[in-house]
C-alpha cells in the first residue's frame, strides 16, 4: 500500500505545506493521532510517541529542539544568516535559520563553510530517524514569497529541497508514489513566450528607443563585430537599417520591426508561442504612491496590432496582456484584460507584467480582475529560478490563480549592462537550464522579445539553436495558458489507495479531464510489486479512474 506521509507543522505554515505538497505531489497529510504513519515528517518540532510506530522520522529545524538531547546529538552550530549546503554533486542555499550536528552517523548534507554536517540519518534496528539543520517550510516560503537573490538565481532550490526529502525516503527504503511534473510522452514542457513591447519602429520619434536603436545599430555593431560577437553579415544588416531608418519614416521603406509575428512563425515553426500585448498607449501606469516613469509608456495599443493578433492566434499562438497596472489595481486589470477578449474573442486571458512589475499582493489583485495566470515571476537582470522553482505554482495569497515563472529573457543575457553574454556563452547558459528542466521537469519557460529577431538585435541564431536543443530534449512546446493548465491538471489529482484482492493493489487517482493536455504519470520508488524498482505508470483520465498493479 501507497506510503502516507504525516506531516507536524506549525498552523501558521499550513498554507506552505500543502503548497510544498502540490509541487511534490505524493500522498501526504497533517498528523492525526488516531492514526499512525510510515513517515512523520515534524518541521519545527519535536515528535512525541507517535515517532515509535513510523518507519522514518524527519525531523527539520534550524535551532536546537528538545529531540537533539533525546538523539543525543550534539548541536555544533547555529545561524540566522543564509549559508549554502552540499547535496550530492549540488549546492541548496538556506536562507533563514541553520544548525549543523556533530554525528558518527550517514552524513546527508555537508555545509560547505564549516565543512560540518547538516543533514544526517540514523538506523535505529528496522527504524530511521533523520535530523536536518533547516526549517523547510520558512525556506519555501521566503521562495514563493521574496524569491531568491540573483547571486543564486541559476539554483533551483525549492526543486532541491522535494530532491532531497525523495532521496532520503527513498534510501530509506519507503516506497514513494508521486505524480512527476512531466507531461506524459515528454521529458519537460517549453513555454516560448514574446513581450510586444515595439512592434513598430516608426511611431519612435527622437525618443530614448531611437536614440538606443541608432546608437547600437553603428558603434555598438562595430564594437561586437571588433569582438568577433557580430558577423559582418549582420553588422552590415544593422548599419543599413541605421541608414534606411529617415525612409522608414516617411513611408519609402518597410518598417523593419513590424514583421516580427511572421519572423516568429517561421522560426519556431509550429510550436506554439505566447504574445502578452499592451492594452493602451501612451500610459506609463502606476507605482506605490505615483506615477512609473514617462518611458515606460507604450507608442502602441493592442487594437493596432488586430491583424497580426488574428493571424497569430490562428497559427496556435496565444494572446495574453503585458500588463500596465493589472499588478496593484484590480479595476484597472479588470479593464486591461477586457480590452484583449475583446480583440482576440478568448475569455481566459493571462498576464506577464510590462517591466515585470510585481508585489506580494500582485497575485491575488489579478486574481480578482479575473487573469487566468501569470507569468511575471523572473529577473530583469539575470536569467534563473527567482522562486526556486522550474513548476507553475499558486502565490500563497491567490486562491486559484497559479504562477507560471519566467526563467530566461533575452535582454537579461545580452544587455550590457545586464549579463553581457556573447551568443555562444548564452546559448551555453541556456542549456544548464534545459539540463535543469530534463533533471526536475516542470517547465522551462522563456521570453524573447517581439524586436529581438530583427536589427539591431538580432538574436535571432541564439533562439533557433535553443529551440532546436529543447526540441532535441523531448520537450512539450505548450503555449503559456496549456502549461498552466496541465499544472492545473495534475493539482486536482488526488491520491486513495485501496486493496483489490490478495497481491493486487490499486492506487486510486482522480483527475479533471483535460484539455487535449498530455497525460499525467505516476512514478513508484522502491516498488514493493516490482523489487527496489522505479516505474513509471500513465494515469487513464476519467473522473476516477484506477491503476492497478500485478503483484
Ligand atoms: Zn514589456
Amino acid at each position: 500500500m501507497a506510503t502516507t506521509i504525516g506531516v507536524i507543522a506549525e498552523p501558521v505554515d499550513h498554507d506552505v505545506v500543502r503548497e510544498f505538497f502540490e509541487l511534490f505531489k505524493t500522498p501526504w497529510e497533517f498528523y492525526r493521532s488516531n492514526r499512525s504513519y510510515d513517515v512523520l515528517i515534524c518541521a519545527g518540532g519535536c515528535p512525541s510517541s507517535a515517532d515509535a510506530a513510523a518507519r522514518l522520522v524527519i525531523v527539520y529545524a534550524g535551532r536546537k529542539t528538545s529531540c537533539d538531547d533525546e538523539w543525543k546529538v550534539t548541536v555544533l552550530n547555529q545561524r540566522t544568516h543564509s549559508c549554502l549546503l552540499a547535496y550530492r554533486e549540488n549546492r541548496i542555499p538556506i536562507y533563514g535559520n541553520s544548525a549543523t550536528f556533530r554525528t558518527d552517523e550517514t552524513i546527508l548534507l555537508t555545509d560547505e563553510g564549516s565543512v560540518e554536517c547538516a543533514a544526517y540519518v540514523e538506523q535505529i534496528g528496522e527504524s530511521y530517524r533523520a535530523r536536518v539543520g533547516y526549517e523547510l517550510f520558512a525556506e519555501i516560503r521566503k521562495l514563493l514569497i521574496e524569491g531568491q537573490p540573483a547571486i543564486h538565481s541559476g539554483i533551483p532550490s525549492l526543486e532541491l529541497h522535494i530532491a532531497f526529502l525523495r532521496d532520503l525516503l527513498v534510501t530509506c527504503g519507503i516506497e514513494v508514489v508521486e505524480i512527476p511534473p512531466v507531461p506524459e510522452g515528454f521529458r519537460f514542457i517549453a513555454c516560448l513566450t514574446h513581450d510586444v513591447d515595439h512592434p513598430a519602429i516608426r511611431p519612435h520619434k527622437w525618443d530614448h528607443t531611437v536614440f538606443g536603436f541608432l546608437y547600437r545599430a553603428v558603434f555598438g555593431s562595430l564594437w561586437s563585430f571588433i569582438r568577433g560577437r557580430l558577423s559582418l553579415r549582420n553588422a552590415c544588416e544593422n548599419w543599413a537599417a541605421a541608414v534606411k531608418l529617415p525612409l522608414v519614416y516617411v513611408g519609402f521603406a518597410k518598417d523593419f520591426w513590424a514583421d516580427f509575428g511572421d519572423r516568429y512563425l517561421q522560426l519556431e515553426m509550429g510550436s506554439p508561442s505566447t504574445f502578452f500585448v499592451i492594452p493602451f498607449k501612451d500610459t506609463p501606469g502606476k507605482i506605490v504612491g505615483g506615477s512609473a516613469p514617462d518611458f515606460r509608456a507604450s507608442r502602441y495599443e493592442a487594437k493596432e496590432l488586430a491583424g497580426t493578433i488574428g493571424k497569430l492566434a490562428a497559427a496556435g499562438c496565444e494572446i495574453g496582456l503585458h500588463g500596465i497596472d493589472a499588478w496593484l489595481d484590480s479595476s484597472k486589470g479588470r479593464d486591461e484584460l477586457e480590452e484583449i477578449r475583446r480583440l482576440t474573442g478568448n475569455p481566459k486571458i493571462g498576464v506577464r507584467m510590462h517591466w515585470l512589475y510585481y508585489d506580494r499582493q500582485s497575485s491575488a489583485a489579478m486574481e480578482e480582475a479575473g487573469a487566468a495566470y501569470d507569468s511575471t515571476i523572473g529577473y530583469n537582470e539575470t536569467v534563473g529560478y527567482r522562486a526556486g522553482t522550474t513548476q507553475v505554482y499558486k502565490p500563497l495569497e491567490s486562491k486559484r490563480l497559479l504562477e507560471l515563472p519566467m526563467h530566461a529573457m533575452d535582454t537579461a543575457l545580452f544587455f550590457p549592462t545586464h549579463l553581457a553574454l556573447s551568443p555562444k556563452e548564452a546559448t551555453t547558459r541556456l542549456k544548464r537550464l534545459a539540463d535543469n528542466a530534463v533533471q526536475f521537469g516542470g517547465c522551462l519557460t522563456v521570453n524573447w522579445h517581439d524586436r529581438s529577431l530583427a536589427p539591431e538585435r538580432l538574436w535571432g541564431g541564439c533562439y533557433r539553436d535553443l529551440i532546436e536543443d529543447l526540441k532535441n530534449r523531448g520537450a512539450w512546446f505548450a503555449t503559456a495558458g496549456q502549461a498552466t493548465n496541465w499544472f492545473g491538471k495534475r493539482r486536482s489529482a488526488t491520491f486513495e489507495t485501496g486493496e483489490k484482492g490478495p497481491g493486487v493493489i490499486c492506487e486510486w487517482i482522480t483527475a479533471n479531464k483535460g484539455q487535449n493536455l498530455p497525460g499525467l504519470r505516476m512514478r513508484i520508488h522502491n516498488s514493493s510489486r516490482r523489487a527496489g524498482a522505479c516505474m513509471d505508470v500513465s494515469i487513464k483520465e476519467d473522473t476516477h479512474s484506477g491503476v492497478a498493479f500485478e503483484a
